[in-house]
């Protein structure tokens, strides 16, 4: 089979490689930044699929499936965690979500158990990535199967379509000038990992306050900051941070921070995963996950991969018709 093109090294290009390598696929894949580097590297990584429906809940059905095998398995990097999941609002009473029989846990947290300020919330058993643990497997992986990974900035994705017929494009917040597409946008945010072994986690999304215990510490977050591109840690951000979090978890005012990150979320007001054709060969665009990437980057590679096997490679275009024909083929 010719080889495929992928572009990204963070969690949403190494798992459409590796779905791709799974169906018997070579592939070649390129980024600009090695994948610890990446904005993947940064985040919490917590799967969260409240609030999803269509094809968004069954690509996070899809990774939901994969991150409960990789729980039993603490090498992957992927812990399963029980998670306090706090509201200050909520309409109605608060219904079980749709993905609660899926988990090992999930209760409604009575309202006498509430802290002062909430009026809604629930246990889960969740699963929660170390990102940096997880992208070193899923590289491994991918350069065992036989995938090659090269350091290299793509200018044009029509450049590409001279090596091979297939690229698949995961270049994140990079797809606003690659895939010249205006709807992506930075959300910038920024994470502290702290040695402090917390017996749960805590959520509180009115707030985007956050403490996740990992298989490497406890995650602090957060911020989101939409079209901000700085990519250094801010020191104002950090102390925000961490005194949201010591109100909430006393143990953090002594914990020493070991790590400091920033991610520019890819934001956009929908995924992008759909097949361009061109004139010389096919695009499958794989980017715009926002806020929620880990949560939908197995589902959205094993559809990478059945869009791949799917659609034919183009028949040669008449000279004529390739100016400006690109056009898309398939929307989901
Ligand atoms: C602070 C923070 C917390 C988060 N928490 C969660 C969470 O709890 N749960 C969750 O599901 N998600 C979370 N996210 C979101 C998640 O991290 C993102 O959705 C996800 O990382 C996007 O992955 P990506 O592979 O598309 O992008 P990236 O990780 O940015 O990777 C893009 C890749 O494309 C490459 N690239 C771009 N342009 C080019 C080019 N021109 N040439 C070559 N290479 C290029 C880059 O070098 C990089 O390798 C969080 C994000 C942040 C920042």
């Amino acid at each position: 089979m010719p080889e495929i093109i992928v572009i990204g090294g963070g969690v949403i290009g190494l798992s459409s490689a590796l779905a791709l390598q799974q169906r018997g696929h070579s592939v070649r894949l390129f980024t600009r930044e090695l994948p610890q580097d990446t904005t993947s590297a940064a985040a919490g990584a917590i799967w969260a699929g409240g609030g999803l429906d269509g094809r968004m809940r069954r690509w996070a059905d899809d990774s939901l499936t994969r991150f409960l095998t990789l729980c039993q398995a603490p090498e992957s990097g992927v812990t399963l965690q029980r998670i306090q999941d706090f509201r200050r609002h909520y309409p109605g009473a608060l219904s079980l979500p749709w993905f609660a029989s899926r988990l090992p846990y999930c209760q409604r947290i009575p309202a006498a158990e509430l802290p002062s300020g909430f009026v809604a919330g629930l246990w889960l058993d969740v699963p929660i990535v170390a990102p940096p643990r997880y992208l070193q497997g899923l590289h491994e992986q991918f350069l065992a199967a036989g995938g090659r990974l090269e350091m290299r900035h793509i200018d044009s994705l029509d450049e590409l379509l001279d090596e091979a017929n297939l690229v698949v494009n995961c270049s994140g917040v990079g797809a606003r000038k690659l895939a010249d597409d205006p709807a992506v946008h930075p959300i910038r945010g920024q994470t502290l990992l702290v040695d402090a072994q917390l017996d749960q986690g805590f959520m509180d999304e009115s707030a985007f306050t956050y403490l996740f215990p990992r298989d490497d510490g406890t995650l602090l977050g957060g911020t989101q900051r939409a079209d901000d591109w700085r990519r250094e840690a801010d020191a104002g951000e950090s102390a925000s941070i961490l005194a949201r979090c010591a109100a909430i978890e006393e143990a953090v005012n002594s914990a020493t921070v070991l790590r400091v990150r920033v991610g520019l979320r890819p934001g956009r007001h929908a995924v992008r995963l759909e097949i361009e054709r061109r004139a010389n060969g096919r695009i499958i665009h794989n980017y715009g996950h926002g806020g929620i990437g880990f949560t939908l980057a197995w589902g959205c590679a094993l559809e990478v991969a059945r869009l791949a096997n799917a659609t034919p490679p183009p028949s040669p275009l008449p000279e004529a018709s390739k100016r400006g024909s690109a056009f898309r083929e398939a929307e989901f």
